[in-house]
């Protein structure tokens, strides 16, 4: 298969008529990761085309398997226009996305979820509302069909982004959305950031707008996630705090709260100090000394800790160029 042919354009000439040819500039990638989506991945192909077709406008399509054991590749076979990256193992959906959007060429990227729960039509909607000057549109579920439980995580996971990361958006979950590609000059995507995207992206100065999209329920298949992803949701949320606030400067959180802590203990000594000395109270069956020794030495730690991430930051500056998974394949076809 020549190397260019992945790629699809409208031709405008009759509706529908899809002609492989590479066109001057591709307007729109649409980037999909897939584990174990064997009973989804034609009909995902059959209605992001249809809906792609319906934009006028030259788009790709990129699947990333994510490692998948059932037949997804399989089913994979003959679909056009479509680019698959392989993965060699499970990598997790975060870094598909990440090589997914690597790989794209569009000026604009729109990622959703393989699983037919987001709606390809929504495609439009997002470019209406990017138009407007946004840099990035998230959808928003707004009539979620899920079950309540994975319904009450996101509420809870939400409402805490909010209080730690003020990205002013509602669903940031929904894996619908679109970008612009630059967007990604400098964002690597690690762990299971991918939901965290925009807040990234804000933090960087990006334009972040968010727009109602449709949510089915789920039919083939089964959901990736459990009860874990909860904890690991709360992890990366106070490291994407701890990004936004002291990436470039972990020394003042930490050395900061280490002098606080370190002058607490001081206090606490010269006080005891003082009682023993001015008044002679026995000090000896008393917790504070413990508690002032305690604080200081937390506080020097502290301090050194600061010191330490200081380095480790500005090394991570420097090299930005590791990935954590490896492509097997690329495959146009
Ligand atoms: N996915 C993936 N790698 C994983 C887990 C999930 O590529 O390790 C894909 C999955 O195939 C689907 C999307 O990510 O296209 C969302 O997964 P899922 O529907 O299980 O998540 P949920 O909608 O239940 O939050
Ligand atoms: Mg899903």
């Amino acid at each position: 298969m020549d190397e260019k042919s992945y790629v699809s354009t409208i031709a405008p000439t009759k509706e529908g008529d899809i002609n492989l040819r590479l066109p001057e500039k591709l307007d729109i990638s649409v980037v999909v990761p897939l584990y174990n989506e064997e009973g989804n991945v034609r009909e995902l192909h059959r209605r992001i085309l249809e809906a792609c077709q319906k934009l006028n406008k030259p788009f790709e399509i990129i699947f990333i398997d994510d490692g998948s054991s059932d037949a997804t590749v399989k089913n994979c076979e003959g679909l056009r226009p479509l680019k698959l990256i392989k993965f060699r193992k499970n990598f997790g959906q975060t870094a598909a996305f990440d090589a997914g959007i690597k790989e794209a060429k569009g000026d604009i990227v729109i990622t959703m979820d393989g699983d037919l729960q987001n709606d390809p039509n929504d495609i439009k909607l997002l470019l209406e509302e990017m138009e407007k000057g946004y840099d990035v549109v998230s959808g928003w579920r707004w009539q979620r069909k899920d079950t309540l439980s994975k319904h009450l995580a996101s509420r809870t996971a939400n409402l805490l982004r909010k209080v730690l990361i003020h990205d002013k958006i509602h669903d940031s979950g929904c894996s619908l959305k679109a970008y612009k590609r630059e967007c990604f000059n400098d964002v690597d995507l690690f762990g299971e950031m991918h939901r965290f995207i925009p807040a990234i992206l804000e933090i960087e100065g990006y334009r972040v707008g968010e727009v109602k999209v449709s949510h089915h329920a789920r039919v083939h298949g089964k959901t990736k996630y459990n009860w874990k992803r909860g904890i690991k949701g709360v992890v990366d949320m106070i490291s994407i705090w701890f990004w936004r606030s002291y990436s470039n400067r972990p020394l003042h959180l930490f050395g900061g709260t280490g002098i606080v802590f370190s002058l607490a203990g001081l206090i606490i000594l010269v006080w005891m100090a003082l009682e023993k000395i001015i008044f002679g109270t026995a000090i000896s069956e008393k917790i504070w000394p413990l508690m002032g020794v305690f604080l200081i030495l937390v506080g020097i730690q502290l301090f050194v800790f600061g010191l330490l991430a200081d380095i480790m930051v500005k090394t991570y500056y420097k090299n930005r160029n590791h990935m954590n998974y490896s492509i097997k394949e690329i495959i146009n076809q």
